[in-house]
């Protein structure tokens, strides 16, 4: 018998099944030699808001199974339209072929969207969706015959999914730097957000809006659109705009007649306390990006959403090429539209949007005492969206050397006490599902907050 990272004894069929897991897989964006030399753990099911491991141990799901889930899981009414749409259909094509649910789906996105989207594309991911929303914005020009208008300007530490077009406009130099040379050409310019600047203080949305327009008003057109993650960026470390911001971006990009794509892939659906981060700010844009919570975080569905404008301009007789030549097999899959139907429903008849305030005011209560502990840098938070940055020195915000991997074994200790956690390095991540219980919610801050007064000392004197 050999023993688990709690001292519990690892039945044999766990220990089978990680066996067999190291044989046979990679997994994304895992140091597979560290992954080699612990001890995974495996999950087989989940109750509500808690994932279950082989071994029949319970983790609160603390970051929504990677920013996904939404109610929770095995919800009733998602299991079960699901399971209805399996006696009709799994899938059929959307190539030059309707498909029920697809259809009902895009009329309900559309009736939540920002009133300038009007037209619904479907695929699987993030990345799609956002690959999509690229081609689609120079597309657009090309049709237009703008042939000038070939470049985006994007964020730098924006994150928009793996695919080389999505990596082409992101800007976390430890994922994408190796891939330059396969990438075009974009237009970076800084994050709106002090922490970008080293902690000093700054006009920082000024200066990025600055910057953008330089790029705008340079007189060359060179600009199919500018891209970005509205109000926060996710995986570049849970960076908060200012205030303001989205909306200064909506009116410059306006006024020099340049494609807006916001990437709400990880803000939509409640997770800033709005159905889209854009709404906070009365904002449109030309181009939005969808996935993570569509289905609720149950199955790989996107949608890249436009308005009639854009859709107008790749109108025409096939022999002028004006069609938008792009899509993927699994296209506006009908269990996944289905999936995603029934958690806009549950969104609704829940009111899970709306009773998210007094969520978010305990996160905020729990990060203020947070802030105060040693160790903790930036505390950053936009609705159900919450980074705590763990630094070396409090008072220069200095980090930890990477080797240390500070983010990870802190978040293992959180795991021994029962919640499932994910960093981005050194910024401990805190994403819950949106419909979860405030008693559960506050026992989830309790186990964040003590792991990081309790166990965080322990892990850096065993250093
Ligand atoms: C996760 C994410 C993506 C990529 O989504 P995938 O489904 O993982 O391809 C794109 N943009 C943003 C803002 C994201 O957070």
């Amino acid at each position: 018998m050999s023993q688990n990272s709690k001292g519990v004894i690892m039945n044999e069929r766990t220990r089978n099944l990680i066996e067999l897991d190291k044989k046979y897989l990679w997994h994304p964006f895992t140091q597979m030699a560290d992954w080699l030399a612990t001890e995974p753990v495996i999950i087989e099911s989940a109750e509500g808001f808690f994932l279950i491991d082989t071994e029949g141990r319970r983790y609160i799901d603390g970051v929504s199974s990677l920013w996904c889930n939404l109610h929770g899981h095995r919800v009733k009414k998602i299991d079960n339209a699901i399971k209805a749409q399996l006696q009709n259909i799994a899938h059929s094509t959307l190539l030059g072929l309707g498909q029920t649910k697809s259809v009902e789906l895009a009329e309900k996105l559309i009736r939540i969207a920002p009133g300038s989207l009007t037209k619904v594309f479907y695929s699987d991911s993030g990345a799609t969706a956002v690959e999509i929303a690229l081609k689609m914005a120079f597309q657009y020009c090309q049709n237009l015959g703008q042939k000038t208008r070939k470049k985006f300007i994007a964020l730098r530490a924006s994150y928009h999914g793996d695919t080389l077009g999505s990596v082409s406009v992101g800007g976390i130099e430890t994922f994408h730097s190796i891939f330059r040379p396969l990438l075009f050409e974009a237009f970076f310019v800084p994050a709106p957000h002090p922490y970008r600047f080293d902690g000093k203080s700054c006009d920082c949305a000024r200066y990025t809006l600055q910057k953008i327009e330089n790029i705008l008003k340079s007189g060359t057109e060179e600009v199919a659109a500018v891209v970005l993650e509205p109000l926060i960026q996710g995986a570049g470390g849970m960076i908060v705009h200012p205030q303001g911001f989205l909306k200064a971006l909506r009116d410059l990009t306006r006024k020099h007649n340049v494609i807006l794509i916001a990437d709400e892939v990880a803000t939509g659906f409640g997770r800033t306390g709005r159905m889209f981060a854009c709404q906070h700010e009365q904002v449109e844009p030309d181009i939005m990006c969808l996935a993570k919570g569509i289905t609720g975080g149950y199955l790989p569905l996107a949608a890249t959403l436009t308005t009639q404008q854009i859709f107008d301009a790749f109108l025409g007789p096939v022999a002028e090429d004006k069609t938008f030549y792009h899509g993927h097999t699994y296209t506006g899959n009908a269990l996944g539209c289905a999936a995603a139907a029934a958690s806009l429903e549950l969104l609704e008849e829940n009111k899970t949007i709306e009773s998210l305030p007094p969520k978010i005011e305990l996160i905020k209560n729990y990060l203020a005492k947070i802030t105060e502990l040693p160790f903790v840098g930036d505390v950053r938070q936009c609705g159900m969206m919450n980074g705590i940055e763990i630094v070396q020195d409090k008072s220069t915000k200095q980090s930890f050397p990477r080797h240390k991997t500070i983010g990870v074994r802190l978040c293992q200790a959180m795991r021994k006490e029962g919640v499932m956690m994910r960093p981005l390095s050194d910024v401990i991540v805190l994403m819950p599902p949106i419909a979860i219980d405030l008693p559960l919610l506050e026992k989830l801050l309790t186990i964040v907050y003590d792991s990081i007064k309790n166990e965080l000392p322990r892990i850096l004197k065993g250093n």
